[in-house]
């Protein structure tokens, strides 16, 4: 019975989904999500009442499939679990081979989703208790603090033993929140940003602007890395990069050089919005965090976020400290890469005294001086490029 052929993997929903009348939307996008995730390794994955069952795969893949799964929003846990037929003798006969011997307590938990099977879930465990303790005498039964608890699920055509439950990330299935434009830089916080972006349900696209030929091939070919590594949790998505070269060009041209970064952010905003309402973005999201640099002031952050007509602008990192983002970015895998030293648009033209209290009315003063700032905007656009991630 220890054959991995004969072992599926029981992966639970977040409570919340299951009640109340989205519940069908819920598990429709978790179980899309869960697919897409598992995409790369052969197997199966079925959906059942409040749960999903991935089966009919190799041993070789199930690090793999494990690992995955525990990219996908929604899922609160899952567990390996030995399979048989849904029979006591069936149950009886494969639990006793998965007594662990280096353990002195236990205690059964049984759970029917087949109401039909002829014993109740608490007949079930106290006489599955009682085989086992027949079977091994160096073992003891302990309901409150067991060593091991056996779980045993009984369904219609097959039942599930298993012991260990893993934890999912929890959050909400990706898409179930609608649609997102994130800012994403080659950076450490804006991957962090995204991946809890999604961990709320939103769907993201991503914006990227770059400086070419200021900036180099690599610093794109960064980004496009990070955006793949993020995308077990994201989801797939369309990363469109769009140059702001002229713009920069214009704004060392015309323009006071202590506001050429608020005034860079000011662009971004601007033309992420208006690429958002293209493809109906529901909000922005990027990575500031307060006070992390010169540009992330409070008054820095209203300059840019005062161009901003309607659309919600997430900010999901304002109030981590460094040291948190970076912790996350090592659990989501983002920091190694992140950390490459490739130059960013922003680096491009620094000014030696970047202002850090940007005065709207000031920014606006200095977007008057250059003779074609719309038309470069709208060119700004139409540079873009789009990569499927
Ligand atoms: P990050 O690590 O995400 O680059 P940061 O600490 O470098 O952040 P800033 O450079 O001030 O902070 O950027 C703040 C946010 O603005 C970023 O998190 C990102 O969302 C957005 N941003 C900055 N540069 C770019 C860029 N070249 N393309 C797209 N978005 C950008
Ligand atoms: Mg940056």
């Amino acid at each position: 019975m220890n054959n991995q052929m004969n072992k599926h993997i029981l992966v639970r929903v977040g409570e919340i989904f299951l009640k109340g009348k989205n519940k069908n939307f819920f598990e429709t996008l978790l179980f899309r999500n869960i697919k897409s995730a598992l995409k790369g390794t052969e197997q199966t994955v079925r959906r059942e009442r409040n749960r999903f069952i991935v089966c009919d795969f190799s041993e070789e893949d199930l690090d793999n499939i494990l690992t995955n799964l525990g990219k996908v929003f929604g899922v609160h846990s899952f567990s390996v679990c030995h399979v048989c037929e849904s029979n006591y003798e069936s149950i009886n006969a494969l639990a006793q081979t998965l007594v662990p011997f280096d353990k002195k307590t236990f205690r059964v938990n049984s759970n029917r989703s087949d109401k039909r099977f002829p014993m109740n879930s608490m007949e079930l465990s106290r006489e599955l208790g009682g085989d086992i303790l027949n079977a091994h005498s160096h073992l003891s039964v302990d309901l409150h603090n067991p060593d091991f608890i056996l779980f045993v699920d009984v369904g219609t055509e097959f039942s599930y033993i298993y012991s260990d439950k893993i934890m999912g990330m929890g959050g909400m299935p990706v898409g179930t929140a609608g649609h997102g434009l994130l800012l994403l830089s080659g950076g450490i916080d804006s991957p962090v940003a995204a991946v809890l972006a999604s961990k709320r349900g939103l769907e993201l696209s991503a914006i990227h602007f770059h400086s070419y030929p200021y900036t180099s091939e690599q610093a794109k070919q960064k980004v496009i890395d990070l955006a793949k590594i993020i995308s077990p949790y994201t989801g797939s998505f369309k990363l469109y990069i769009v140059s702001t070269t002229k713009l920069q060009e214009a704004f060392n041209k015309h323009c006071e050089s202590s506001y050429a970064i608020t005034l860079l952010r000011r662009a971004m905003m601007r033309l992420s919005e208006e690429l958002a309402f293209k493809i109906k973005a529901e909000c922005i999201i990027n990575g500031e965090s307060l006070g992390q640099v010169a540009s992330q002031t409070i008054q820095s952050i209203g300059a840019t976020n005062s161009v901003v007509n309607t659309l919600p602008v997430i900010r999901p990192l304002i109030c981590f400290d460094k040291s948190e983002i970076i912790e996350l970015a090592k659990k989501f895998d983002t920091y190694e890469t992140s950390i490459l030293p490739f130059e960013d648009c922003c680096t491009a033209f620094l000014p030696s005294s970047p202002v850090t209290r940007p005065k709207n009315e000031k920014s606006e003063k200095e977007e008057k001086r250059i003779p074609n700032y719309d038309d470069l905007l709208k060119e700004a656009l139409e540079t873009v490029e789009i990569v499927k991630i």
